[in-house]
This record gives C-alpha cells, structure tokens and sequence, in this order.
C-alpha cells in the first residue's frame, strides 16, 4: 500500500486533531472529497458550514412529517353575549383544551404549499382576509378553504377603524362581508378589526353587517417563532395566535401547531365554537 504526500498528510493531521481532542464536528472538515469530484485528497477546509447561511428550502413533505399528530377535540360553542351586541374576544371562553390559528390580510405573500400542508396535516385555520386580496387571489384562498379552511371578515381597506364615522365604519365591514359572501358563497360571522383597533361604533356595524364576534389575539407568529403576550409563554386553552399571509407561512403554521401540542392542546376552527 503507497501513501501520496496529501494522504500522508492527511494522516498526520487526523493524528495530530485525535490527540487536540476536537469534535467530530470538527474533524468532519478535514475529510477527504470523494474521488468522483476531486481524485486528489485534500485538506483544505471547504464544507466547513458558515453560520449565517440560511437554511435550505425544505419540502412540503418535510413540513407535514414534523407537524405533530392531534385527534379533533369534540366542540362545546360558547355562549355570546344575551344583550345582542357581539363580543370582543382576546380569547376564545372555553374550557375545551383548544387553540385556534388566525392568518390575516392576503395581499402580501401567499406561499403555494400552504393549502396542501394545511390539509396533509389536518390544520384548522380561520382566514381574516381584506376583500381586494380575497378577490385579486380567490383560487388560492378557495384552495385552503377546500382544505378546511374558512374565511372570514377583516375589511376592505385595512385601515385604522377607531374614531371613524359609522358610515366609515359600515362601508368598511360590510363592503367587505359583501364582497366575501359573493367571492365563496358565506357571508362571514366573525370580524377582526385591522390593528384590533376599534370603538363601540365598530362594535354597532359590525353587528350591522352580520359579525356574532370580533376577535383580538393572544400570541403572534412570524419567522417560525411564536410571540406570547403572557410571562409563562405558554398557549391557554381559547388562545387566537395571529400570523398573517407572509413568506413564511409554513414556517409560522408549524411553529403554532407546535407551541399548542406543547401546551397540550389542539388546534381548532372559531366557527365550531362561535
Ligand atoms: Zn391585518
């Protein structure tokens, strides 16, 4: 058996990295690239992983695999309010171990994988969509409706509420609810204000235009990381997490469906409790 210089070399370093007592990690640097790419060993360091590259793009596949199996939890709907006015909820009120997963707008970015990991992985997710978005994008939003998703109100504009006239107000939510009921054939029933900025007048039209409830939210989602609004960081039973249509969906559905089985809870829709 002969040696070349470089697998000598080669030799003499795995030597001398054994008795430094640096990682596999480490030494996984210095092997050899196989023969196919490059017939001379070398030593020279070149899939050394950089720490800010960013992860690679990973499958729909990938995604389902990792989102944790849950049963249905059988709901109990909740009781609204007997005064007629619908309620303004951070959270849902009920004792039912469920969350509930909230994407907003529509506009911004809707990746194409979406809709089949929400129905390979069973998610139950309720769309507050702008009706521009709903109508510029309906194939894609009925695509995720078709899965399990449903749609509902988050007006036409996504502008501040507060403070406006009721006339403001109405042509906002009901123009919107309108325009929602055309494009998949339901008008919506739940409302949230843009910002969950609103005042009793929002309260008054939503009402108007059809909405039993307006809903805030108690975690957000963004960048696959959950944002929690409580010290405990930890998902309640009733808790809405907000994420929106961004170019990190998948990531951000995952990271929901984990933060709830983590809490031991299951995700659910708002319209089989509202
Ligand atoms: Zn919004």
């Amino acid at each position: 058996m002969s040696f070349t210089p470089a697998t000598r070399l080669l030799a003499v370093f795995t030597v001398l990295l054994a008795l430094s007592g640096c990682t596999a990690k480490h030494q996984s640097a210095f092997v050899a690239p196989s023969p196919s790419t490059s017939p001379t060993p070398s030593i020279t360091p070149t899939q050394q992983p950089t720490p800010t590259a960013s992860p690679k793009p990973k499958s729909l596949e990938w995604y389902v695999a990792k989102a944790p199996a849950y049963e249905p939890v059988q709901p109990h709907p909740v009781k609204l309010p007997t005064n007629g006015s619908p309620p303004f909820w951070l959270r849902v009120p009920t004792q039912d171990k469920v969350a509930f997963i909230t994407i907003d707008d529509g506009a911004l970015a809707r990746p194409p994988a979406v809709p089949d990991f929400i129905r390979d992985a069973r998610i139950p997710v309720t769309m507050f969509l702008n009706s521009p978005a709903a109508t510029e994008y309906t194939p894609y939003f009925k695509a995720i409706e078709a899965a399990g998703g449903v749609v509902e109100n988050h007006t036409i504009h996504h502008t501040s509420l507060r403070g406006k006239s009721y006339a403001y107000q109405r042509q906002e939510i009901c123009g919107s609810a309108d325009k929602l009921e055309h494009l998949f054939g339901k008008r919506p029933t739940l409302f949230r204000p843009p910002f969950g900025d609103h005042d009793d007048t929002t309260i008054r039209a939503a009402k108007d235009c059809g909405a039993k409830a307006l809903f805030y939210w108690t975690e957000t989602v963004d960048k696959g990381i959950v944002r929690y609004q409580t010290p405990d960081k930890r998902v309640k039973a009733g808790d809405v997490l907000l994420m929106h249509f961004r170019p990190r969906l998948m990531d951000d559905l995952l990271a929901a469906l984990k933060a709830i089985h983590a809490a031991g809870l299951t995700p659910a829709l708002l319209t089989d409790y509202v």
